[in-house]
């Protein structure tokens, strides 16, 4: 006798929806946080000769060939710290929740940030519980320092900035969550190259913390790079999930010459957040825009009726993210990723005709 397929699969993954990623074929794509530009041309003359020569017969090495001491040179992270490199910085969040789901371990982030905290709760079975921001999106430090003494998690996710919302907290409320929490705390910096304060200094002598990255925002999302930062013995537990080929060879061999070539995607972040600063000027000053203030590279705005624009935009040809429904803090929001100066005077220009 077969099980059915309601027999096999677990009734909370039967009731889940499947990550929706919207087609965006044929739009100006400002839903996901993506860098606008490509590789110079020279640059993709060289990236296609060193790819050329990357042996796809063999396996990768397991430990991210020499990954590793590049991305510790580039991105200033501490001699005292271990790295762990993920398939994204997603599958960091999978590994460290995996590696801690005893009975009854608790996940807890503040609320809303990035979805993948709550979902890999559950994912490993861990209970998870979400802290409200306050309404301008900062943490409610009163409300999570209580939520931590309660719960005692054994992990708390920080996004910083924080995504969707935009704003980085502030980096004393999130030392005195160092403080209080009893077990790993993750700042997440997904969004550090447009933002103007980091935790990687303490990565490694702070024995709970893990300060986690991806290359994805500066321009390489499709590479699938993450990596975190931390005491080697926290890095040392990570490694024993990891799959153990989970970094492939072209993705090693980009990202290493990435790497040699930091300064192309450096220049590149700068260049977005002086559009940001600009697309925040010129959109806060439209009565009906609420901008929300953002270190990362998108810009979370309030509008009168936020389905409708969605949909306005979507019309002509833009495609912004709808929070709209994801959480009350986030109603009649929009997430507009910050793209090239067309796109943006694009979005613009559209957001006014609508307004008109
Ligand atoms: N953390 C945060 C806060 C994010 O917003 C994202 C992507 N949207 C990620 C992690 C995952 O990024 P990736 O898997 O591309 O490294």
């Amino acid at each position: 006798m077969k099980m059915s397929i309601q027999q096999l699969f677990r009734p909370d993954v039967m009731a889940m929806q499947a990550y929706h990623v919207a087609d965006a074929s044929g739009y100006i794509k400002l839903d996901a946080m993506e860098n606008p530009y490509t590789l110079p041309d020279a640059l993709r003359a060289e990236l296609g000769r060193t790819l050329a020569d990357v042996a796809l017969n063999r396996y990768p090495d397991p430990h991210g060939g020499g990954l590793k001491p590049a991305l510790k040179a580039a991105f200033a992270i501490p001699a005292a710290a271990d790295v762990i490199l993920g398939n994204g910085s997603d599958e960091i969040i999978t590994l460290i929740t995996q590696a801690l789901a005893r009975p009854d371990a608790v996940v807890l982030a503040a609320e809303p940030s990035f979805v993948m905290y709550k979902l890999n709760a559950q994912f490993s079975r861990m209970r998870y519980v979400g802290v409200p921001l306050q309404a301008d999106f900062s943490l409610d430090l009163p409300a999570m320092l209580a939520a931590i003494a309660e719960h005692q998690p054994a992990v708390v996710f920080v996004s910083y900035p924080n995504n969707p919302t935009g704003p980085r907290f502030a980096r004393a409320d999130v030392e005195a969550i160092l403080d209080a929490a009893p077990g790993l705390v993750v700042v997440d910096e997904a969004y550090q190259a447009f933002a103007d304060d980091s935790f990687m200094a303490l990565a490694g002598s702070h024995e709970r913390l893990i300060v986690m990255r991806t290359l994805s925002k500066l321009g390489l999302a499709g590479l699938r790079l993450g990596y975190a930062a931390a005491a080697p013995q926290l890095i040392a537990q990570l490694d024993k999930v990891r799959p153990p080929y989970n970094i492939n060879v072209l993705t090693q061999a980009a990202a290493a010459f990435a790497l040699r070539h930091l300064a192309v995607f450096s220049a590149q972040a700068a260049e977005l957040r002086a559009e940001r600063a600009g697309l925040a000027a010129t959109l806060g000053a439209m009565p009906q825009l609420t901008v929300f203030p953002s270190e990362a590279n998108f810009l979370t705005v309030r509008v009168p009726d936020a389905p409708a624009l969605f949909a306005a935009l979507k019309q002509a040809g833009i495609l912004v993210k709808n929070l709209h429904g994801y959480h009350a803090l986030l109603d009649n929001c929009l997430r507009l990723t910050v793209g090239s100066p067309d796109e943006n005077r694009a979005l613009v220009a559209a957001i006014t005709t609508y307004f008109a």
